[in-house]
């Protein structure tokens, strides 16, 4: 079935003719790390393929999320698949391991990272296995300092387009 805008959008799936809910394909669940994707094509056909080795008995999971948003933290992901057309709270391997998105690299060595686990604390790092807290601040205020210093940089950039325009 294939319409044009009408809001399918919670089991449609987006196609260059519109918005079609195909019988087997609508059915397939979400994963932030899925290892299937979706692949319209111009006659209309939507093609499932799969994205990494699947075994038999694999469920086949796809993203309802964009590219970009999969590139976001799990905290974004959340609230992105909360308010969206779908409503629901991510129980993925990705969302329940500890966030990739939110890396902070490690102070001793400089190449491993420290990443979050859902329940707040901190990995040790990847590299050279230095236990999380050991630095001088904690991960929350240096992510708060960057957050802060990346909104800076998003005001001036702005300020400066309204400035020169
Ligand atoms: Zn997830
Ligand atoms: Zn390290």
């Amino acid at each position: 079935m294939i319409t044009k805008g009408v809001p399918l959008r919670a089991n449609g799936l987006q196609s260059l003719q519109g918005t079609s809910v195909c019988d087997l394909i609508s059915r397939a669940n979400h994963s932030c790390r899925p290892n299937a994707t979706l692949c319209p094509e111009e006659s209309g056909i939507i093609r499932l393929v799969a994205s990494t080795s699947l075994k038999p008995g694999d469920e086949v999971l796809i993203s309802y999320l964009s590219g970009e948003d999969l590139l976001r933290p799990t905290w974004a992901r959340q609230r992105e698949l909360q308010r969206g057309p779908w409503g629901f709270t991510c129980a993925c391997t990705r969302c329940a391991a500890p966030d990739d998105a939110r890396g902070m690299r490690c102070a001793r060595c400089g190449s491993g990272c420290h990443f979050p686990h859902p329940d707040g604390r901190w990995t040790n790092c990847t590299a050279c296995g230095l236990a999380a807290g050991e630095g001088a601040r904690s991960f929350e205020e240096v992510e708060d300092d960057w957050h802060q210093a990346a909104w800076l940089c998003l005001t001036a950039s702005e300020s400066f387009r309204n400035w020169t325009a």
